[in-house]
């Protein structure tokens, strides 16, 4: 049986973010996916959020999406679209790139990482014992793995194996999405009327047009079909605009849920198979990709023995709240965008509220993630949350922190007295460098805060202590994070 450290169920964005992760740290990682290519059907995401760039950045991969989408003004509330470009941030904007493009800048990096990857296989069960999981495929044969990540999208058969519990809101809406020929042309654009919200694009690539029509029922089930399509633009708009030739039709609903608990044991859950909610605000990918640089370096050390599993348990505490909060700004979205007399005068309190700087750079900062804080205790404003990308002089010359990171590994910087800072023990896993910065220390949202003495950065570039001149309790945050002085 062919054994690996860590085994992912999944190749999409959260998959191959979580292998990439892992592979930085030395990790022997292997991804299981039943799709045989990493190509797409259909469309889904269609682009990326500030946070997801910077953490993208942190790892020296971010020029990659950059260079190849379209950066603009994107953050969208309920189909308001909210200008983020007053936010302290180097990425204060949204990246357009459709996700077919996305997973293949990952499925690339992750290559050169020299993760294997075993293509065309479905993950069909496991098992687990104190030591470690065996992984059935569905070829046979079967891997043996410390530790299974399920990566595995909405329908995560790996959830649903592990028993876990997937409470939520059912469906209140119905869309059917689809790539078509038509032999009438519909009217381009979004569209809200009182049947629902509709939109129709013309693809720049291939000529089709690309089509969302909300259906008038809900009790749907399965995959659509072109008959199903024609009969709801013929409910909405009373034709089917000669729809035929179709290259690819599907449905999704507002249905969120989210999963009781993102570990069970030696197995655990990332990205879609940890939580699902409707699209609008285009965070699900996004979401995947961070819950992936959370537990990436938090399962590596586990691995290497150098800190207890109990670790593990922070992924869900830190990223449970995070999704959850995710699930209730999309019920507020799908509410927002009701088309009824009451919704659209909402939407007119809404308008208004989000033209005030503050609301609108509070909703654009939860969008795009830049508010995410980790409850790490009273303390300092950054505790807990994103290092800014600050420009720092070093012994080196100057640095941008994020490049400090990108070898995935913890940082303490120390901006009191050079030397100053001992961490003996920790030294050959945490990075320690004395740095200059007279320039302000800025956050979302908060605005200028107090400059630390030093600040002690996880590898996901959150915060995980922060030094005034006593330099108290860093030997507590370097065994809470990074594990005991002697560990293995
Ligand atoms: C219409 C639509 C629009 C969207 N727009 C946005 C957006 O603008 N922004 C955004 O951030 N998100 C958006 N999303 C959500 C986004 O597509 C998902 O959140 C994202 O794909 C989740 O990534 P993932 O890696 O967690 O799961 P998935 O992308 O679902 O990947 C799961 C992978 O696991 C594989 N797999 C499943 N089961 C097995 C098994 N048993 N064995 C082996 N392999 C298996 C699958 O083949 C797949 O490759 C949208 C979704 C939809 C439907």
């Amino acid at each position: 049986m062919t054994e690996h450290a860590v085994v992912i169920v999944g190749a999409g964005p959260t998959g191959l973010m979580l292998a990439g992760e892992l592979a930085l740290a030395n990790i022997d990682v292997a991804i299981v996916e039943r799709r045989t290519s990493q190509d797409l059907i259909g469309r889904r995401a269609g682009g990326l959020h500030a946070r997801t760039i910077e953490v993208l950045d942190q790892r020296g991969i971010a020029e990659r999406f950059l260079d190849a989408g379209t950066v603009g003004q994107i953050v969208g509330f309920a189909w308001f679209r909210l200008d983020m470009s007053d936010l302290p941030t180097r990425h204060n904007y949204g990246l357009a790139l459709p996700q077919q493009q996305i997973e293949r800048i990952l499925a690339d990096w992750v290559d050169e990482l020299a993760v294997p990857i075993y293509r065309g296989r479905e993950v069909l069960s496991f098992t687990q014992d104190a030591s470690g999981v065996d992984v059935e495929l569905s070829d046979g044969s079967s891997l043996r793995a410390a530790y299974l990540v399920g990566c595995d999208g909405g329908r995560s058969r790996i959830r649903k194996a592990a028993g876990i519990e997937f409470p939520g809101w059912d469906a209140t809406i119905s869309h059917i999405i689809a790539e078509v020929e038509v032999v009438e042309e519909p009217a381009w654009g979004l569209h809200r009327d009182a049947h629902g919200i509709h939109a129709f694009n013309r693809l720049p690539e291939d000529g089709l047009v690309g089509m969302l029509v909300t259906e008038q029922q809900l009790d749907h089930a399965g995959e659509p079909t072109l008959s199903d399509l024609s009969a709801a633009l013929t409910a909405v708009f009373g034709t089917d605009y000669g729809v035929h030739s179709p290259t690819w039709i599907s449905r999704f609903t507002d249905m969120a849920r989210q999963a009781a608990a993102y570990r069970q044991g030696r197995v655990l859950l990332a990205g879609d198979a940890a939580h699902v909610h409707y699209p609008t605000g285009g965070q699900g990918l996004n979401t995947g990709v961070q819950d992936a640089v959370n537990l990436g370096w938090k399962l590596a050390q586990v691995v290497k023995q150098t800190a207890p599993a109990s670790l593990l348990d922070t992924y869900h505490s830190e990223r449970h709240p995070v999704a959850a909060t995710v699930l209730r700004n999309t019920l507020a979205q799908v509410a927002l965008l009701r088309t009824d007399d009451r919704t659209n005068a909402l939407r007119e309190i809404t308008a208004e509220l989000l033209g005030m700087d503050e609301p609108r750079q509070r909703i654009a900062a939860l969008i795009s993630a830049l508010d995410v804080h980790y409850d790490l205790g009273a303390g300092h404003p950054l505790l807990g949350r994103r290092m800014p990308d600050l420009d720092v002089d070093t012994a080196h010359g100057p640095l941008r922190v994020y490049t400090m990171l990108h070898s995935a590994r913890p940082l303490l910087l120390n901006f009191g007295a050079p030397g100053s800072l001992e961490i003996g023990p920790w030294a050959e896993r945490v990075q320690l460098l004395d740095a200059e910065y007279a320039g302000p220390w800025e956050l979302p949202l908060i605005g200028a805060v107090e400059p630390p003495v030093a600040v002690l950065v996880r590898p996901d570039g959150h915060v995980a202590w922060v030094g005034d001149q006593a330099q108290q309790g860093l030997p507590a945050a370097l065994t809470t994070w990074f594990g005991a002085p002697h560990a293995a």
